[in-house]
């Protein structure tokens, strides 16, 4: 059974935890530091990720989680966890600085700070939901980056080896095929 964790500070949490049970992983709450080990991935929910900052510098969890990456340990990022990713942020100092992509923050403005798309995403599948809220996206992405999905010409899913992100939040949503791709190709 795989061990997933779930970066457990602040945000999306018993959503991510619930949706990896219910593909048969053993879903694991991250609140301190020995809570990262024997995991074989990582997800970084929604939420604030100003907030989560806070937190992961409070409870001593942002160089471990760095190293991890470095170790190409897998990890998802939704919203939130996409900008804690980011090598590069729009305006912001970054966080983990892993991911090789540039983010700006709040992409979307203030009328349409939340809405529901259908994205076709070849590498996964037709007409998956996708719930954006205050969302980032996606500016640039480094070479060996593999953009897979786009919203509006923007891009709102990619994947840098080990690493996925995404401007929105798959787990809110009946649809569980994105972190199935997460946890059956990449993990
Ligand atoms: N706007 C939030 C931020 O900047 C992200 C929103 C989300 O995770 N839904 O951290």
């Amino acid at each position: 059974m795989k061990r997933i964790g779930v970066l457990a500070l602040q945000g999306a949490v018993r959503e991510h935890v619930q949706k990896l049970e219910s593909l048969g992983c053993e879903a694991v709450l991250v609140k301190q530091e020995n809570d990262l080990e024997q995991l074989d991935g990582l997800v970084l929910p929604g939420g604030e990720s100003t907030t989560i900052r806070k937190l992961l510098d409070r409870y001593e969890l942002l160089e471990p989680i760095r190293t991890l990456a470095q170790q190409r340990l897998p990890m998802f990022g939704t919203c939130a966890g996409l900008i804690l990713l980011a090598k590069e942020l729009v305006n912001y100092m970054p966080h983990l600085a892993v991911m090789d992509v540039v983010v700006a923050r709040n992409s979307y403005g203030r009328q349409i700070d939340s809405f529901e798309v259908k994205l076709d995403i070849p590498q996964i599948g037709e007409a998956i939901p996708a719930v954006f809220i205050r969302a980032p996206h996606i500016v640039s992405a480094g070479e060996g980056v593999d953009v897979l999905a786009r919203h509006d010409g923007r891009i709102v899913l990619a994947k840098d080896n080990h690493l996925l992100g995404c401007s929105f939040h798959p787990e809110l949503t009946s649809d569980t095929r994105i972190l199935e791709y997460f946890v059956s190709s990449m993990v």
